[in-house]
């Protein structure tokens, strides 16, 4: 039979429902006269909708923390392994190089051993503006390209925001599991800067060895991920998840992931938008530059969408027209008005005094093709008719 236990609440899926697995222990001496075991122990739950395993979290108080991790403990564990950290490394290559200028953040870096390996990394195109170590107790040991800020990663809250570091890469290695609430951390990490990359490693438990008389079940790790929880738990955040890899590394079973944070827009879309922007203010611009003189008029041909947009964007567009310096030009709309402006067919705006040039307003590509060759037919000069959309992409393109 098994025990239900409710009071946790599973980092993955929020679940508070949860089957108690094993008990976890690790012990210590006291040192009395005579040596006393002192040992502790934690309930290990597995979340019974999604599977996540958790030690029990209401056990974990300043008391036993400070058993855990004594002042005098480091992590020596990664550092006695050199090809883990190389490995991470290689296994980031791709998105560190994506940027030319790179500022980094370390959560749970520790006394900089991977920083300071990345930096002086042969294979990194882009240059490292600065680096940053987020840890509970920060050590002595420190260069000055390395800035150490004093953060316990179990309540970053806004606290991590306060510092206000700029970062367009984070790691988290060896991190993510020994905290008590992973999701809390990461949403912390998410809302602190507008795109970048994280990169997160941790105990594989898919690759866990049965056989190896090694065990990474211990107090100290409150959460074991699995490949599909970790990256159910990233993208749950927001995170798009890049890039994943179970393996061992010098005996090691090691989950990494690299998730991205964009600006949650998407950006084909943005640059479209942002382009149009300019491609209309280029029109605009266009329009203006050709009216130099009092008695210079400019046609606009195609009263449609382009023009009602022109003319809610660009109040002078609308002065324009009241001093008929400007012609609103089309074949089917013509002898009807517009904001007092009488819309005159093509043939009969080519003999306006003072016409300097007329713009093609429609964006469809047949469309500004029949006007061309309608104005060919009606007797338009060559140069008097102009495709704004070409001439942007010639004014843009650097020719
Ligand atoms: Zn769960």
């Amino acid at each position: 039979m098994t025990t239900m236990f409710e009071g946790n609440i599973c980092p993955v899926c929020l679940s508070a429902k949860f089957e108690i697995v094993s008990e976890l222990s690790t012990s210590g001496w006291l040192f009395k006269k005579e040596l006393v075991e002192d040992v502790r122990s934690v309930a290990l739950l597995m979340c019974a909708k999604c599977g996540h395993y958790m030690t029990d979290t209401s056990q974990y108080n300043k008391a036993f923390f400070d058993f855990l991790y004594p002042d005098d403990s480091t992590s020596d564990a990664l550092r006695s392994k050199p090809r883990i950290y190389k490995e991470i490394i290689e296994f980031n290559l791709d998105y560190l190089n994506l940027h030319t200028s790179l500022k980094i953040t370390d959560f749970g870096g520790g006394e900089g051993d991977f920083l300071k390996l990345l930096a002086s990394s042969e294979d990194l195109h882009g240059v490292i503006d600065n680096m940053s170590i987020f840890e509970l107790k920060t050590k002595k040991a420190r260069t000055d390209k390395i800035k150490y800020i004093s953060l316990d990663l179990n309540h970053v809250g806004t606290a991590f925001e306060k510092e206000n570091i700029e970062f367009n890469y984070a790691f988290c290695i060896n991190a993510l599991e020994h905290l008590l609430d992973p999701r809390d951390f990461l949403k912390s990490i998410f809302r602190a800067s507008n795109t970048f990359f994280i990169f997160i490693q941790v105990p594989a438990v898919d690759l866990l060895d049965i056989n190896s008389p090694v065990t990474h079940l211990h107090p100290s790790h409150i959460h074991y991920f699995s490949l599909e929880n970790l990256v159910f738990l990233m993208n749950s955040i927001g995170f798009k998840v890049m890039r994943v890899e179970i393996k061992k590394t010098e005996g090691v079973p090691l989950l990494k992931a690299i998730g991205r944070k964009t600006n949650g827009k998407n950006n084909t879309v943005h640059e479209y938008l942002l382009k149009e922007k300019s491609r209309q203010a280029f029109l605009y611009e266009s329009i203006i530059e050709c009216l130099k003189g009092p008695n210079d008029k400019v046609g606009l041909w195609g009263i449609g969408n382009e023009f009602r947009e022109l003319f809610r964007r660009f109040s002078k567009i609308g002065a324009l027209l009241n001093c008929n310096q400007l012609l609103l030009i089309d074949s089917s709309l013509k002898n009807k008005r517009f904001a007092g402006s009488v819309i005159l067919p093509p043939e009969v705006a080519k003999n306006t005094p003072g016409l300097q040039t007329v713009f093609i307003l429609p964006k469809a590509e047949v469309t500004r093709r029949s006007i061309k060759c309608a104005a060919f037919e009606i007797g338009y000069r060559a140069d008097m008719v102009n495709d704004p959309y070409e001439l942007y992409s010639l004014n843009t393109s650097g020719i």
